[in-house]
């Protein structure tokens, strides 16, 4: 089987004090739990990553560091940016990437995502590549038209084994922040869309191996059916992953 990925991306949110007590408190919460099925990966903004780094690793929590982002040259006169190569040095092991809102605020398109999945991969991390259509696109029936161009952008220049490595986010735009969770049926489908064109470029036993999460309005009531929906693996989670007991809930299970 796949071994389950929940991750919590803060997204914009938390200074590096309020990051540290975050982390303190949800590695607290988790105390008597046996959260050993499934890895747990927290992203922070860059800030608050070199703390959570030290935090972690003397007090040996399970939980590994994740980046919400990074740009895919390895270093240069790129005001601004941060390197894949950067982020590994701090033992970050998943980077984002193709979140939704660096596609629609900062103008990300498929050739960038997929030279930053590249970049990721080349540092030995894993990229959690989001895909997901808009409600537009939904109404017009172009959900899997749009999904598969997403994965298909990303990923056609990967080579089977860096492909079967690589976690996909299906986050349909329109629940991202809504509160409109999807149903565990959009969720299934989703996630058969993603799997099917990985099959269609790299064959059943990389398709297979992928892991798949949701992502969009996942909180601790719609959590537990989502983690048992046919071909999804984990979740990535927004807003509630910024609340420590409410983030523990959802990782409880
Ligand atoms: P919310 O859980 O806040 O809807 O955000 C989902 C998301 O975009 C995670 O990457």
């Amino acid at each position: 089987g796949r071994y389950r990925l929940i991750s919590g991306n803060w997204k914009m949110n938390l200074n590096h004090l309020e990051a540290i007590q975050l982390v303190q408190k949800l590695y607290f919460g988790l105390r008597d739990v046996d959260y050993s099925f499934s890895e747990i990966s927290i992203h922070p903004p860059a800030t608050s990553i070199r703390p959570l780094q030290l935090l972690i690793e003397s007090d040996k929590m399970r939980f590994s560091l994740g980046a919400q982002n990074c740009f895919y040259e390895p270093s240069g006169a790129y005001t601004g940016e941060i390197s894949a190569s950067m982020l590994s040095k701090l033992n970050v092991k998943y980077v984002i990437v193709g979140h939704s809102e660096r596609r629609r605020i900062f103008g990300e398109t498929d050739e960038v995502v997929a030279a930053k999945v590249q970049s990721v991969f080349s540092e030995a991390m894993t990229p959690i590549l989001c895909v997901g259509e808009t409600a537009q696109e939904r109404q017009d029936g172009l959900t899997d038209e749009v999904i598969t161009r997403q994965v298909r952008g990303a990923m056609a220049e990967l080579t089977g084994e860096l492909a079967s490595k690589i976690v996909v986010a299906y986050e349909p735009v329109w629940a991202i922040g809504t509160g409109a969770v999807a149903t565990s049926d959009d969720a299934a489908s989703g996630a058969q869309l993603i799997r099917q064109e990985i099959n269609t470029l790299f064959g059943q036993g990389v398709s297979n191996s992928v892991r798949i999460q949701y992502g969009g309005s996942v909180t601790p009531v719609s959590a537990p059916e989502l983690l048992a929906t046919e071909g999804v693996d984990g979740l990535l989670v927004g807003g509630a992953s910024l609340d420590a007991e409410t983030f523990a809930r959802i990782i409880r299970g």
